[in-house]
């Protein structure tokens, strides 16, 4: 029996008065973080809000983000992430989806939640800004008990539903488990090595997976200090750093692209001991800049939101560059063919794994579920290989794959090579349709400061690195690559955008 809501109670008897979380001027202890968390589930209770109802959160990264997803799963119901960049149409898909009972979001994001199509949705509450449509969590809050014991509940029952962002497709509520949420913020935990006298910066989306329960979750098991942060700023990330003393760096790739193109001179990353990058390849060049520039390599992670979302790790002791590293403890790997046969060593094939893990289903989606799992295993979509000691390597997904005359072309690979020019900040490589070829490569490409170079440049600096097929055929220098909140690129949108210019 359990709850991942009991992480709080227990860190919460361990250290009340550590600081949990801190946002902005504010700063919250162990104890005051489990006060809070006890209204909210007391206040839900209220409601009628029971066991297994889901209750979404829409809602920027703020500490009532974190209190309420910790009050929901205390009573045993199931939060249900919303991204807050989605509107109307796209909320309600999702509220519907999940029959949501009650949503928690703020006064400027309720013009997105309109009621009349709404027909299981019983209560909005808003936990930033004034309540003039719907409940004052604040209120609700203040007339409830700030006593309460985690509902037990089993490894099986759901705990949190995460809509894939969908960078390739269709929004499918991945369902996590207690069991799942408890594995793996432990899991992240060890791999990460935290320790009680950390200071773990957090500005990815606690919507996310990698927020939710790689940091947030993670950080919270650990008895550690979270500092909050609404979104990537990368300045106010370097002034953050250096005032709090972050210990612990957590990003994606293009975190570490945009600080490393930046002046650091002015600040203090002394303290930081940790870095960490998950959710999309994380380039070679980048990873060798970065050690060059601060001394450190960057540690990566491989996951999907369907597997909670660690699955492996590259870890301290067993380092090899470029790879995502080794299964976690309790997690199998392996690269099968098309017929889910296991291929040899080395060979491509796509990534499956199976675990304590691995989520429940997509909600409500027996047939979307038994599509990616099966036998117990997770068919990731992802393209990858095993080398001779283990150690995996995402090659690229195989919906970003570009087909030209026949060839495949991963992008991830073209993108490696680019980066290699002393030129180039930022690249996002993708396929467009082509008549004669099927497909031809394309390349987005922003450039450093105050650097001037020609396409034909980069097309030479490539034909002198790669076979020609794979060598872009149209290179854009752009001001910004569209990317998801996570800060993944969203090469659907580029393909997309790219053909209606065509049309
Ligand atoms: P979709 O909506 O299509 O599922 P998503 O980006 O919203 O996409 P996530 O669960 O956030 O879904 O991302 C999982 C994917 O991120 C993996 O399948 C893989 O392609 C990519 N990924 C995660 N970690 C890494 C890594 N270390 N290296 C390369 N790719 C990675």
């Amino acid at each position: 029996m359990m709850n991942i809501a009991q992480n709080l109670e227990l860190s919460c008897y361990l250290f009340p008065n550590k600081p949990a979380i801190i946002f902005e001027e504010e700063s919250f202890t162990y104890k005051d973080l489990d006060e809070m968390v006890n209204r909210v589930a007391n206040g839900l209770r209220s409601l009628d809000i029971r066991r297994r109802d889901r209750v979404a959160l829409f809602l920027p990264n703020i500490p009532e983000f974190v209190i309420s997803y910790l009050g929901i799963l205390k009573i045993g119901a199931v939060a249900v992430s919303i991204n807050i960049m989605l509107k109307t149409d796209e909320v309600r898909y999702i509220l519907n989806d999940c029959a949501a009972k009650a949503i928690i979001t703020t006064e400027s994001q309720t013009e997105y939640i309109q009621e009349p199509d709404l027909p299981q949705l019983q209560h909005i509450l808003i936990a930033e800004g004034r309540a003039n449509k719907g409940i004052s969590l604040k209120q609700l809050m203040a007339k409830s008990s700030p006593e309460a014991r985690a509902v037990e509940m089993s490894r099986d029952d759901p705990a949190s539903i995460l809509y894939t962002s969908g960078t390739t497709g269709f929004p499918k509520g991945a369902t996590l488990s207690h069991g799942n949420v408890i594995f793996n913020s432990y899991c992240a935990n060890c791999c990460y090595r935290i320790q009680k006298s950390d200071r773990l910066l957090l500005f990815l989306p606690l919507s996310h997976c990698f927020g939710q329960n790689a940091i947030l979750n993670a950080g919270i098991s650990a008895c550690t200090t979270i500092i909050l942060q609404r979104r990537f700023d990368p300045d106010q990330v370097l002034e953050t750093i250096t005032t709090h003393q972050v210990t612990m760096l957590f990003g994606v790739p293009t975190v570490f692209i945009k600080l490393l193109n930046m002046d650091t001179s002015n600040y203090n990353l002394e303290n930081i001991r940790y870095y960490f990058s998950a959710a999309a390849p994380m380039p070679l060049q980048v990873a060798e800049n970065w050690y060059k520039k601060f001394g450190f390599v960057i540690h990566e992670g491989y996951g999907l939101t369907e597997t909670s979302p660690f699955a492996a790790y590259n870890h301290n002791l067993n380092y090899k560059l470029g790879s995502v590293g080794t299964p976690i403890a309790n997690v199998e790997m392996k690269i099968v063919d098309g017929d889910g046969n296991q291929v040899e060593i080395g060979e491509l094939g796509e990534i499956t794994i199976k675990g304590a893990n691995v989520m429940l289903g997509y909600w409500n989606r027996p047939f979307e579920t038994a599509e990616v799992i099966k036998n117990g295993w997770l068919h990731t979509g992802d393209i990858g290989r095993m080398d001779e000691d283990g150690f995996f390597y995402v090659i690229d997904r195989s919906k970003d794959m570009i087909v030209v005359s026949g060839f495949k072309v991963y992008p991830t690979e073209v993108e490696n090579v680019i980066y290699q020019h002393p030129a180039v900040a930022e690249v996002a490589i993708y396929g467009v349709p082509d008549p004669l070829k099927g497909e031809i490569v394309k390349a987005n490409i922003i450039l450093k400061a105050s650097q001037t170079i020609t396409e034909q440049q980069i097309i030479d600096f490539c034909y002198e690195r790669m076979a020609a097929y794979k060598v872009p055929r149209v290179i854009n220098f752009v001001n910004s690559i569209p990317k998801n909140s996570t800060g993944k690129v969203l090469k659907r949108f580029l393909r997309q955008e790219s053909i209606s210019q065509v049309v």
